[in-house]
């Protein structure tokens, strides 16, 4: 049988990418050039809008019973707090940041993939590939050296920041390294006084300190040390990192047993197309930014569940290509966009040095945040719960005058949110409370529904949502001849 498509890098982006297309009957092989998945923490925290979209596409219990919530996010000056963003006020089923350590993440996410029957092939590097359109043609090094010609109907670049999918497609990684060395550890603290379930920020006149809980007594510390001197950031010590805990923190804060310490510097970069022919970036491989909101892994994961489903009614043969696929691209770089620049901005707030820049920040922050509708409107922003398609191809016509959700925007999960199937197949859902609308789209178009409709999100209209929840189009109760136009345009024979 023809391999539909082929999955470079297991990371936690490849992993989610192969996890989804595996569970919609799409056949899939993953290659990984390490060895071993990571057992580094990394990306700490799975937010809100990735956990939906985990719950959508099976069992999320396996994360949030590894994980514990985060429930506020505090930015603390000397001794006041300018700010507290509460995450509990978001409508989601998961209102709270999960902290998950990366290499935890990694291990569900696997587990996950093998529960769909596919197991990632590691030691296996991927070394170029040629598209000819109808087609494409890997090459593939094991790790005795022998080498493996392999053809899929698709590749997906999940290959990481230096991704040799990027550099084959010749597509420049635009964007710059920022100024300035950071310092990260996974490290126990003793004498905390902040609660658990807090993530602490403190703005102090000689830079930034961010405390990141991920278990009972362990923490993530991530501080700026200003502009670089040496030509690569160098590994702090424990007594450096206790140092800027006493300088920066809220004193008596001892630091112990370290299980990581590392350096880093920010890059703030992306490719301007995310599909070039049949092959596809995903993840750091497309962008990457600062670590300021935690957004980087989410971002990634999100990508590989908005090209899952697409890809997946494309090799069912359920739509033709060109619309849906093109939307990928579409959609997820203005998200990408904006999560580079959000965090580029949280980076330049946190580690500026000037002191009346500071004063000014801060008087700022203490005035902005004491307004529930910004409190808010960063609780949304931060958990990625505001993220939509506004701009996309795939939105539909919108009646007028209805309330509820438009097109493009999220539809939030019931908390008791149930599957009227199995998930095997990526499905459109309806939303009315008109049967008789609801038994003339069923009728037609009975293989992209969810058999089950859920009730009007509004009263008078009919919405259409698409598999990853978001609204495709929405119409009149009564006329749901719009709807029938929109589902028309996907199936094959529209092109
Ligand atoms: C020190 C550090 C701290 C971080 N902290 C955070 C954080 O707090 N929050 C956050 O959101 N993000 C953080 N990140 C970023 C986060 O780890 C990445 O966004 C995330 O790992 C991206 O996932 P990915 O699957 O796209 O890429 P990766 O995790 O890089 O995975 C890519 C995989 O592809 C494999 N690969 C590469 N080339 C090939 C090839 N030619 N053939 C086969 N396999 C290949 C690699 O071995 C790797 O396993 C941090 C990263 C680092 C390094």
């Amino acid at each position: 049988m023809t391999l539909q498509v082929l999955v470079a890098g297991a990371g936690p982006v490849g992993l989610t990418m192969a996890a989804e297309l595996a569970r919609f009957g799409v056949t899939v092989r993953i290659i990984e050039k390490a060895a071993q998945r990571t057992d580094k923490s990394k990306a700490l925290v799975l937010w809100p809008r990735t956990l939906e979209l985990l719950d959508q596409s099976g069992p999320v219990d396996a994360f949030t019973s590894a994980g514990q919530p985060v429930k506020a996010a505090v930015i603390h000056s000397g001794n006041s707090v300018v700010a507290r963003i509460d995450l509990t006020i978001i409508d989601s089923p998961f209102p709270y940041g999960l902290m998950l350590p990366q290499s935890d993440t990694e291990r569900i996410l696997e587990e996950r993939l093998s529960g769909h029957g596919v197991a990632v092939e590691r030691e296996i590097e991927l070394l170029r590939f040629s598209d000819d359109d109808k087609d494409v043609t890997t090459v593939l090094r094991h790790s005795d050296g022998r080498e493996e010609t392999v053809r899929s109907d698709w590749l997906i670049g999940c290959d990481g920041a230096h991704s040799t999918i990027r550099h084959g497609l010749g597509l420049e990684f635009e964007g710059d390294t920022v100024q300035g060395d950071f310092v990260l550890a996974d490290v126990h603290l003793a004498g905390m006084v902040t609660p658990q379930t807090e993530l602490s920020i403190f703005w102090h006149r000689e830079g930034v300190l961010v405390l990141f809980p991920i278990a009972p007594g362990r923490y993530r510390v991530v501080a700026d040390l200003g502009v670089a001197s040496a030509p690569q950031p160098g590994t702090p010590t424990l007594d450096e990192i206790q140092s800027i805990l006493d300088q920066r923190g809220p004193g008596n804060i001892v630091a112990s047993d370290p299980i990581w310490l590392a350096g880093f510097r920010i890059n703030e970069r992306k490719v301007h197309d995310y599909r070039l022919g049949k092959v596809f970036l995903v993840g750091d491989a497309a962008h990457i930014h600062s670590p300021a909101g935690g957004q980087g892994m989410n971002t990634g994961m999100q990508d590989a569940f908005n090209l899952g489903w697409k890809l997946a009614l494309v090799c069912r043969g359920e739509c033709p290509p060109h619309t849906l696929l093109d939307s990928y691209n579409i959609e997820r770089t203005a998200v990408g966009a904006h999560v580079l620049s959000n965090a580029g901005r949280l980076t330049a707030i946190g580690t500026m040095r000037n002191p009346a820049a500071q004063a000014l920040r801060n008087a700022l922050g203490h005035f902005l945040f004491g307004l529930a509708p910004i409190r808010r409107a960063a609780a949304e922003n931060l958990t990625e719960v505001s993220i939509g398609y506004s701009h996309s191809p795939l939105n539909g016509p919108a009646a007028s005058g209805l309330g509820g959700p438009k097109p493009g925007e999220r539809i939030p999960p019931l908390a008791d949110g149930k599957r009227a199937t199995d998930g095997s197949m990526p499905r459109f859902v309806l939303y009315s409370d008109t049967p008789d609308d609801l038994d003339r789209l069923f009728d037609i178009f009975g293989d992209l529904l969810e058999p089950v409709a859920r009730p009007a999100l509004a009263p008078g209209g009919i919405w259409l949502a698409r598999p990853d929840g978001y609204v495709a189009a929405v119409a009149r109760s009564g006329d749901p001849g719009p709807l029938v136009d929109y589902l028309a345009g996907l199936k094959p024979h529209a092109t």
